[in-house]
């Protein structure tokens, strides 16, 4: 399994029970590769986040401004278009 398939599997599995087999290879790849492992925790921290935010707190931190720098968004819009692609 590539890095690619690694995280449009992490991605996945956020919407849908993965399979044995993909759940087998994605742990085995998780555990070897250091960039996986990464996206991973910051999928769960985000899921987190998101699970404990209320609208309100959501809309207070929209109107604070803080903002995602650009190079932080473009990584991020990367890591999506990525797990979006085919493998
Ligand atoms: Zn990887």
């Amino acid at each position: 399994m590539d890095c690619k398939k690694a995280t449009r599997l992490l991605s996945d599995a956020e919407e849908r029970e993965l399979t044995a087999r993909e759940r087998f290879g994605l742990r085995f790849h998780v555990l070897i590769c250091t960039a996986c492992r990464r996206f991973q925790s910051q999928l769960q921290l985000l899921r987190h986040l998101l699970s404990h935010a209320t609208p309100k707190m959501l809309a207070s931190v929209y109107a604070s401004g803080v903002r995602l720098s650009d190079s932080r968004r473009q990584k991020i819009k990367d890591l999506l278009w990525q797990a979006t692609q085919e493998p």
